[in-house]
Formats: structure tokens, C-alpha cells, sequence
């Protein structure tokens, strides 16, 4: 069986050097909002953290051929960005996270604070966050919510990912957001409420976003969208731990946060940075879920593509729950990309989306 076209790109970027470091591109996290459609056209961006500029160059030149020489691939629109590493924090930091994450300007913690403040009619809000880019953090983010939605809980979906704002794709929403009262109206779409920064910014003027903007454009999100009464805002937050985790956190709005990663050790490296983050400044990591667990053969047997069990293990590792496991279904891959959130569907994996959304059901109702 051919494996999903997106799966194919990111094996073919992972044999590409990263010139900054000299490790692959994929295991770096260098492949930001990958996504490669039905159709065949392939976009993604490369994020150099330093490196000699010709040198990256060359790679993004050499990531273009290599994904252009994929059976079944029509056209690769590719670009490089290049910024300073940022380090991580350090424990100190993340320890005064709750006071001042990261020193925040004064100013901008009050601009959080005060946004999150306006989220009155929303009881719960859950971070939905990854280690890396193209785990399938926002597939699942939309099912979860639509499958939350099916048992009867009034959802949010914010789409705050802006490395790849893919909700207006993945729920077809393709129309204009209105605005009412100088605040603008979530859509409305397969039982939940939704709002994307990809609605607010041009998807290709957000990569070029940083930190400061992201938490701006968090803020926004929250204060200037007529969320109404919600049980529970799912967010989708952009991969890593960044500065839009850093702003959740310091919003002291945060209920919880759901971890998705692929059972690939090198996902997982972040995964634990993600566990550490969250713990520290006391957000109950509600669970892991491993996505693109497996492939389902022709006779049932399964592939495990990016080998067995990995998030399941660190998670015990980490003494943080397992959810469970979303197996590769090269339908939800499709029916993302033509709006319709399989867990709206009677489709054999909405089931494990509904198994999934009880769980996380059950945590919100528990505190
Ligand atoms: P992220 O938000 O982590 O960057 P996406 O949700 O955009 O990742 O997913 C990346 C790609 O993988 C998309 O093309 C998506 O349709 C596909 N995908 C995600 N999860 C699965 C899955 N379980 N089975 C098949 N395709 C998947």
C-alpha cells in the first residue's frame, strides 16, 4: 500500500541536512506548516535557526528537488526563514512562569491577562499541543472538538497555530468571518464554535510572525471573538513551547493541556520538554495521545511506520496518562483536506475520536 503523500514529503525532508546543525530537517523541527494535498501540491516552509545563509539556501534548493521527485507530486511551493535561536527556558524561568513568563513586559501580561479575563462565559479552556510540526496536532484538535461537540458539550475550537492556521481547511470553512458590535462572529460548524488566526492574517504573512505577535494575536483571538458560553475552548496552539504556551499559561486560564505526538523517538524528545513545561508551572497534563500510530494493511496486519508505542512509553515514563492511539487513516488525511472532520461522520475512526473526547470529557467534569 502507498503511503499518504504527507508522509512520503516529511521521509523525503528527513534525508535532507539541516546546514545550521548537520542533523536532518524533520528531526531539527526545521519543516514548519507542512501540508501536501489530494491534488499533489506540496508547501511547506523551512525555519533555519542561524546557519550561513547560502548554505540554507542550498538546502531549502536540495528539499524542493528531492520532494518534486515524489511519485504523484504536482507542484512544491517552498520558503526558508531564518531567525536567532531562541534558548529554552531555563527551570528558573520556567518557574517564575506563573509570575512573569519569560520577563513579559509588564504591559504585555496585563494585555493577556485582561483578554483572558473576557472569556467570562467560558468555563474550561485546554491547550492541544505538540513537540513538533506535522504530528496531525490540528487533525486532531478539530476531530476532538467535533466529537466533544457530539457529546453534547458546548465547544470552542481556537486555531492559534500560526505556522500552519489549517482549521479554515479543516472544517471547510471558506467564507468570510462577520463581525457584529465591533467583535467578530465565531463560525459555526459541525456541532462547535470556531475562530483561526488563518481567518484574521494571511496564512503566508503569518510564518513570518515571532513571539510577540503570537501572544498579540493570541490576545486577539480571545478578546475581539464572540465566543458566548462554552463548556470547554480547545486551543490550538503552534508546535513547540513557545511564547503562546508561555501567554496560556500566564492567562491562569488554563485547565489542562493535551499532548499529541507520533511514536517517533525524535517527536518525543519534545514531548518531554512540552510535560516539563506545563508541570512546572502546575497545568495538569490531562494526557498523550500517539497519532499516526499505525497503518492497517490490506489483511489488518499493522505498520508501524514510525515504530511502536514510543508516546505510550514516554508517557509512562513521564508518569503522565495515555489516551490512546489514532492509527493512520489516509481517509481523515482526504477528508481533512475537504473540510469534513471525520469524527462528524460514521466513519470507523470517529469512534476512537468519540473514545478520545470521553476522556478528556471526563477530566474537564472532574475538576
Ligand atoms: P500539525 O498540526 O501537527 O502540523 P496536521 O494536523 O496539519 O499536523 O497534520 C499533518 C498532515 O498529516 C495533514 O495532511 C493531515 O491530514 C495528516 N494526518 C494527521 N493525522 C493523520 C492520521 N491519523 N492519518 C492520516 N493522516 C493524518
Amino acid at each position: 500500500m502507498t503511503e499518504p503523500l504527507a508522509i512520503r514529503v516529511r521521509n523525503a525532508l528527513d534525508g535532507i541536512v539541516n546546514p545550521a546543525t548537520g542533523r536532518s530537517l524533520v528531526a531539527d523541527g526545521a519543516v514548519k506548516g507542512l501540508s501536501a494535498g489530494e491534488d499533489g501540491v506540496v508547501r511547506f516552509t523551512l525555519e533555519f535557526a542561524g546557519g550561513d545563509r547560502r548554505a540554507c539556501e542550498a538546502a531549502l534548493e536540495k528539499a524542493k528537488t528531492a520532494v518534486s521527485a515524489i511519485d504523484g507530486v504536482v507542484s512544491v511551493s517552498a520558503i526558508a526563514t531564518a531567525h536567532a535561536e531562541k534558548p529554552a527556558p531555563t527551570a528558573q524561568q520556567v518557574q517564575s512562569a506563573h509570575a512573569n513568563p519569560l520577563g513579559l513586559q509588564n504591559q504585555k501580561k496585563r494585555q493577556i491577562e485582561e483578554a483572558a479575563e473576557t472569556l467570562t462565559g467560558v468555563k474550561r479552556i485546554i491547550a492541544v499541543a505538540s513537540g513538533k510540526g506535522g504530528v496531525g496536532k490540528s487533525t486532531l484538535s478539530a476531530n476532538l472538538a467535533v466529537a466533544m461537540g457530539r457529546l453534547g458539550i458546548r465547544v470552542g475550537l481556537l486555531d492559534a497555530d500560526i505556522y500552519g492556521p489549517s482549521l479554515p481547511t479543516l472544517l471547510g470553512l471558506h467564507r468570510r468571518a462577520e463581525m457584529r458590535d465591533g467583535k467578530l462572529i465565531p463560525f459555526e460548524a459541525h456541532g462547535i464554535r470556531a475562530m483561526s488566526i488563518g481567518v484574521i492574517v494571511d496564512p503566508d504573512q503569518a510564518l513570518a510572525w515571532r513571539g510577540p505577535m503570537v501572544m498579540g494575536a493570541l490576545g486577539q483571538l480571545m478578546r475581539d471573538v464572540e465566543w458566548g458560553e462554552l463548556d470547554v475552548m480547545l486551543v490550538d496552539t503552534p508546535p513547540g513551547t513557545g511564547d503562546a504556551h508561555l501567554s496560556l499559561i500566564q492567562s491562569k486560564r488554563l485547565s489542562g493541556a493535551v499532548i499529541v505526538s507520533t511514536p517517533q523517538e525524535l517527536a518525543l524528545a519534545d514531548v518531554r520538554r512540552g510535560v516539563a513545561l506545563f508541570r512546572k508551572t502546575g497545568t495538569p497534563i490531562i494526557g498523550v495521545i500517539e497519532n499516526m500510530a499505525w497503518l492497517e494493511g490490506p489483511g489488518g496486519a499493522k505498520q508501524h511506520l514510525f515504530g511502536e508505542g514510543g508516546a505510550q512509553k514516554a508517557a509512562r515514563d513521564l508518569g503522565a496518562p495515555f489516551l490512546g492511539a489514532v492509527p493512520i487513516y489516509p481517509d481523515l488525511r482526504m477528508a481533512s483536506d475537504s473540510g469534513t472532520p471525520l469524527a462528524a461522520t460514521d466513519h470507523p475512526c470517529a469512534d476512537v475520536f468519540m473514545a478520545l473526547a470521553e476522556k478528556i470529557a471526563a477530566f474537564t467534569a472532574s475538576i
